[in-house]
């Protein structure tokens, strides 16, 4: 017989042998989930029966080996929405609600009540589908090229009650860029790992593709393509949203001035790094 909270305190111990840096966090989350309750140890002395207790090793022993938290739980929270995540899809961090911040402030000030959206490289859709439920008159379209994150994809679209259409295509081969037509927005959170970051890895990180990660040797190869290739797409005058990595701004600013762009306007994340970039595509550009 074991209590909750003597089952509790074994999985921080077992979570801290193993260098988990916020065990008490984790362990949190994993009872949470495994007894279903917002607050589980509000009964501290009631015996954990052995599908609980199963259920919490199952957990932790995952933990232990390196699997990130949210890949243990099966689903994180983004923005006021929960998402599906597992093996081969990006986690939703919160650094990307900088972007989610920047077009709801963009169709604000431009009185864009029904906008068209289009989200490149979109993953378990976090972007997508927290812009479709906070504008609720826009159209959403979301573009993903691997199979097992359009999985997750298409799963969130449902589990929020969303209408975003997904599309599975390679956002680096021009002739999937032409179907796609005037478009008031263009939102990415593109792959921007350095190859040097790439090296540098938290074990966690590791867990995720690295097709989500890698944006090649300077992390720039997702902008320098994805720019030119999508810029039709765009009404002129519409507007083009980056998320990149720190210290990007000026390589990210100098790939979008180069290619039609003006008005750019950067912003920070919550950590303070400058993390996201918007701009207007220009009326005197006819490249
Ligand atoms: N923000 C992610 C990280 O730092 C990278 C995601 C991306 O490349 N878009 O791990």
């Amino acid at each position: 017989m074991v209590s909750r909270l003597e089952l509790y305190k074994s999985c921080v111990k077992i979570l801290t042998e193993h260098n988990i840096d916020d065990a008490e966090f984790d362990a949190m989350c994993i009872f949470q989930q495994a007894f279903g309750e917002k607050i589980p140890l509000s009964k501290p002395n009631e015996t954990a029966d052995s599908s609980h207790i199963n259920n919490v090793h199952n957990a932790v022993e995952r933990r232990c080996n390196g699997e990130p938290l949210q890949y243990v739980l099966g689903e994180w929270d983004f923005w006021k929405y929960t998402f599906k995540v597992g093996g081969g899809v990006l986690i939703p961090r919160p650094d990307t609600e900088t972007l989610i911040q920047n077009v709801l402030d963009i169709c604000e000030k431009n009185a864009l009540s029904s906008p068209k959206i289009l989200d490149l490289c979109s993953g378990s859709g976090c972007i997508a589908v927290t812009l479709d439920k906070e504008i609720p008159q826009s159209a959403v379209y979301a573009v993903e090229k691997f199979g097992a994150a359009f999985e997750y994809l298409k799963e969130n679209i449902k589990l929020n009650d969303s209408d975003v259409t997904a599309v599975m295509a390679d956002v680096l081969l021009p002739e999937n860029a032409v179907k796609f037509k005037d478009f008031d927005i263009i939102v990415s959170n593109p792959p921007y790992l350095t190859q040097k970051d790439m090296t540098e890895l938290q074990t966690e990180v590791r867990k995720e593709p690295s097709s989500a990660l890698y944006g090649g040797t300077d992390g720039l190869d997702y902008y320098e393509k994805m720019t030119p290739i999508w810029r039709d797409s765009l009404k002129t005058g519409g507007f083009l949203c980056y998320e990149f990595g720190m210290g990007q701004e000026n390589a990210v600013g100098k790939i979008l001035l180069e290619n039609g762009f003006e008005n750019l306007s950067f912003a920070r994340d919550g950590g303070g790094i400058i993390r996201t970039v918007t701009a207007e595509k220009s009326e005197e550009y006819h490249g």
